[in-house]
């Protein structure tokens, strides 16, 4: 194999003709056009059906070399999932919103065969009830405080207990 690239070699992407630094994907216009697509109408319809949640369930599958499964939670917004899901590296993320469910899928050097990742509101008290309902619940002390953790109720990150 014979390789002929000069160092003022600079390729082109065939979709958008701007520069890309990689032969066999665009991290260009096309990049730029296809994160403003997540970030501004996939993301956001997704994250609006939910109600905007303050955070996320993120369970992942097979990620990393060690093929990991597990969750965490990730502060609900694009940004902070986006830069959850990125790791040092190249990578390809591929997401899919199929009906109301949320999923990606990422291959990177350690993850040649891809791991996936399902993305899901957490049920946070302070999201899913009004704090007249946790009063009459008695979830909340006279001060406004969710008994659980002692802070203010629309503060207080619990999950709701199933
Ligand atoms: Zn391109
Ligand atoms: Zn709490």
């Amino acid at each position: 194999m014979t390789l002929n690239i000069s160092e003022d070699y600079e390729p082109e992407c065939d979709s958008c003709q701007a520069p890309t630094k990689a032969a066999n994907y665009c991290d260009g216009l096309c990049y730029e056009a296809d994160y403003d697509y997540l970030a501004y109408t996939l993301f956001p319809d997704w994250f609006m059906s939910k109600r905007e949640p303050k955070w996320l369930k993120v369970s992942g599958k097979n990620v990393g070399w060690r093929r990991i499964s597990g969750y965490d939670k990730v502060r609900g917004g694009i940004k902070p999932l986006f830069d959850y899901l990125t790791i040092n590296g190249d990578w390809t993320l591929e997401f899919t919103l199929d009906g109301g469910d949320l999923s990606v899928r990422r291959s990177s050097h350690d993850e040649p065969t891809g791991c996936t990742y399902t993305i899901e509101a957490l049920n946070i008290l302070s999201d899913s009830m009004s704090i007249d309902s946790a009063i009459e619940q008695e979830l909340v002390d006279e001060y406004g405080c969710h008994k659980g953790c002692g802070e203010y109720f629309y503060d207080c990150n619990c999950e709701v207990e199933e």
